[in-house]
């Protein structure tokens, strides 16, 4: 049974059982983080680490989780940038019932 020393930025430091804290890499950038929730005020607190940590709370014992960036941080949109007249017009909509209606019609299903 493994303890790690961490600290909450607003309790100090403390003690933890492995099982309290997760691994999180991600596999795009590999950046990691550990995480815990503080057992005294009931924050989760996120840290990053090194690879030598990573290694480190693998080795005993800190469950790992593998996660994507979101798809949607790739993405381009396509079109025209919006200008201030495309929000004027927005504004317009919104403040006409009729108007928008038929905005919430005209969108893809
Ligand atoms: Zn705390």
């Amino acid at each position: 049974m493994a303890r790690i020393k961490a600290q909450c930025p607003t309790c100090g430091d403390m003690i933890l059982h492995q099982s309290e804290l997760q691994l999180r890499v991600c596999v795009d950038n590999d950046r990691a983080e550990y995480l815990f929730r503080c057992p005294v005020c009931d924050m989760t607190v996120s840290k990053g680490c090194s690879d030598r940590i990573v290694d480190r709370l693998i080795d005993v014992g800190v469950p790992l989780t593998e996660w994507s960036l979101p798809a949607e941080l790739f993405e381009r949109p396509s079109g025209p940038p919006i200008s201030h007249r495309d929000l004027v017009r927005f504004r317009l909509t919104l403040q006409d019932d009729e108007a928008w209606a038929d905005a919430v019609r005209q969108l893809p299903q």
